[in-house]
């Protein structure tokens, strides 16, 4: 199916549902996101800061980038002035240097907390303890150029659903107690950003909010990164 069709597809799905939906386009080059865009989507998804950026560059200004992948503090300023949502938080110093950068452009930026669900050994994410840890501590609470909005996960890579549904669970479950604690006056941390191509109908039963989905949009991607980055 064409990328349009795919949109419109995922459009009517998600329409009955109230699930955004974040088009992941990283790797994927200019024509085909402006073919995603031109079928009415306006939330992207990049993983990378400097093709973020580039594309930023080069796209409607109408669109809303969401960074998705792992931000390293350094990068920040390179975002700072324009992205709508980061979904990537883990650490209360990257918390404390987005907070920095959003001030310098006078912004309040959103954000997500990135919490670790998966049964494997990847290298981002909060776990559960660090991240109360955090939401407690007082270099937390001065951050006033910084919005959370709530939090993002992902799960396991692997074919066994049962498994992923227990790991969605368990991230909304952790996102009920979070909102109880510490954000019950604040409607803005409302979002649960889980699911993916292989896995948003899972995510969606278990009360995602936000689907980041790429390869089911774009089909496959080539390995190496459009730009010559490749690591952030
Ligand atoms: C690449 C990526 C996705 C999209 O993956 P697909 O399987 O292509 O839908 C979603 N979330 C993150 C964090 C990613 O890096």
């Amino acid at each position: 199916m064409s990328i349009s069709a795919n949109i419109n597809d995922f459009k009517k799905q998600l329409g009955a549902v109230n699930v955004k939906l974040i088009a992941v386009s990283k790797t994927q080059p200019i024509e085909k996101i402006q073919e995603a865009y031109d079928a009415g989507q306006k939330i992207f998804g990049e993983n990378q800061v400097q093709e973020m950026v580039e594309k930023h560059e080069l796209l409607p200004r109408d669109i809303e980038w969401h960074l998705i992948g792992h931000l390293q503090t350094n990068k920040v300023k390179y975002i700072a002035p324009f992205v709508n949502l980061i979904h990537s938080v883990d650490s209360l110093k990257l918390l404390q240097e987005i907070n920095k950068q959003a001030q310098k452009n006078n912004r309040v930026i959103d954000c997500l907390f990135q919490v670790y669900i998966a049964d494997e050994e990847t290298k981002y994410g909060l776990g559960y303890d660090e991240l109360i840890e955090l939401l407690r501590s007082d270099e937390y609470a001065q951050l006033k150029n910084i919005r959370m909005v709530g939090v993002m996960g992902i799960a396991t890579n692997t074919n066994n659903q049962k498994q992923i549904k227990e790991e969605f669970y368990e991230l909304a479950t952790l996102f009920k107690g979070l909102k109880q604690a510490f954000f019950r006056d604040k409607p803005e941390f409302a979002e649960i950003s889980m699911g993916m191509s292989g896995d948003y109908l899972t995510a969606i039963e278990q009360g995602s909010t936000m689907i980041r989905v790429g390869s089911a949009i774009f089909g496959e991607r080539s390995k190496k990164p459009l730009t010559g980055q490749n690591n952030n």
